[in-house]
């Protein structure tokens, strides 16, 4: 295949070798191949310029390509690769620097996705407690680990779908009958959940705000009830930060809100693209890794605190730090919601933008959602139109009418008023659906 092909022939040479032609599955369902990247663009094989407004799911913070984070990637791999043996130099930094930022964090370890992190903060909780159910949100995403893969966003799901059918095969049978799934915003449920299950909970997951499906505050007090549940139930309280994490704030979301979890797991934008993950938490609880061969909760991993993804990060940190990223950021972001809410009303449309600093979701429902069953009602022909009518201005958001979407720090603000003008005519497409 040569550099000539095109994207629609690279899809079908893809689906030839790969599994729906591509590795992982939010990479399906569209028809662009992108081979260039740069600042807040990506460019695709037929040379069209897009706005990205996906930064592939949430990593790509300062901008796409960066030259000073993979010029400091390259000098890590041309001065000390990996070596297996020991903490590195860098992951000391990196420690060090993320203990500094998050208010949760009094010991650090590094893996390579939030997967991992998820799933070691699950290990660690049920060491530290001896107990074997999960909590978490309806609608939830924690990465693909049996516990926290159950109960999780689906397409086909109807809203009173048993658990059983809400997991995608392959999943251990067992595991559905040791999570509890209550509804995100839903205090009584919630409450309800700790008195019947609290003393058999390990852990109880969450987002402080969430980004499975768009962009959902938590309510006045919730997150402060979900703390006060685990703490007077003796559950560890494990806040996913892989969304949140260095985007929110440097310090998470957990610096916004001020509820401070026992376990964080996060990743994603730590290091701008390069794939590195970790959990952080009180020492009381990190403790608890030590050897497998002790029959102790372990981490292990090959590429954990990989020397590139770590000279990344702390490259990525340095500069927010120095670039006070996360205030510019958020001031684009409240400048897009802005200009969308405004087009929204222009277009009459049943459509509401919400969404915090970077990050955005556009629903095409009357009002904004509570929780994952309110989301079940959008309107998928009506954002399908808006989205098409995006793509076709050059301006890339999801493909999914639920999902979130964020911009990065190389946007600029006329960036951000060409998508408002895109997203006018987006949304008058959608009105007329
Ligand atoms: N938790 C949340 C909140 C996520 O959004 C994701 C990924 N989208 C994960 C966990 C899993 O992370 P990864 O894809 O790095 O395994």
């Amino acid at each position: 295949m040569s550099q000539e092909t095109s994207s629609s022939q690279r899809w079908e040479h893809a689906r030839k070798v790969i599994p729906r032609g591509a590795s992982s599955g939010h990479r399906l369902g569209w028809k662009q191949v992108f081979v260039r990247s740069g600042g807040a663009y990506l460019w695709d094989r037929e040379g069209n310029r897009y706005l990205d407004f996906l930064n592939a799911w949430g990593p790509i913070i300062l901008g796409h390509s960066d030259t000073r984070v993979n010029q400091a990637v390259l000098e890590a791999a041309n001065t000390c690769d990996l070596t297996g043996v020991g903490p590195q130099l860098g992951e000391i930094e990196l420690a060090e620097k993320v203990c500094e930022l998050m208010p949760s964090a009094e010991k650090v370890v590094f893996c390579t996705s939030g997967t991992d992190a998820t799933m070691h903060a699950a290990h660690i909780a049920r060491a530290a407690t001896g107990r074997v159910k999960v909590l978490k949100f309806h609608g939830s995403y924690h990465g693909w680990s049996d516990h926290v893969a159950v109960g999780g966003a689906r397409a086909d799901l109807t809203v009173d779908a048993p658990l059983e059918t809400v997991n995608s095969a392959g999943l251990h049978p067992g595991v559905t009958g040791d999570v509890v799934v209550v509804e995100w915003n839903d205090a009584a449920g919630l409450r309800a959940a700790f008195d019947r299950h609290g003393s058999q909970l390990a852990a109880a997951f969450a987002e402080g705000y969430i980004h499975s499906f768009g962009c959902v505050p938590p309510q006045a007090g919730f997150l402060e009830l979900l703390r006060e549940l685990c703490t007077r139930h003796g559950v560890l309280f494990v806040l996913d930060e892989v969304k949140t994490g260095f985007r929110a704030a440097l310090g998470g979301i957990q610096s916004v809100n001020g509820v401070i979890p026992d376990l964080t797991a996060f990743g994603k934008a730590i290091a701008n693209g390069y794939s590195l993950a970790g959990l952080a938490g009180r020492d009381e609880f990190m403790g608890h890794l030590g050897a497998y061969t002790r029959g102790e909760a372990t981490i292990d991993g090959t590429y954990n605190a990989s020397p590139y993804a770590i000279a990344a990060a702390n490259a990525t940190l340095g500069i927010m730090e120095s670039e006070e990223t996360i205030a510019r950021i958020y001031a684009l972001g409240e400048r897009l919601r802005a200009g969308y809410a405004r087009a929204i009303e222009e277009a009459g449309v049943e459509a509401v933008v919400t969404g915090i600093g970077s990050e955005w979701a556009v629903y095409f429902r009357a009002t904004a959602p509570q929780n994952f069953r309110d989301t079940m009602d959008v309107d998928t022909a009506r954002y399908g139109a808006y989205q098409a009518a995006l793509l076709e201005q050059g301006v890339l958001e999801t493909t999914s009418a639920t999902g979130d979407r964020r911009l990065n720090a190389s946007t600029t603000e006329d960036d951000i008023d060409r998508a408002v003008d895109a997203a006018r005519i987006a949304f008058a497409a959608a009105a007329a659906v």
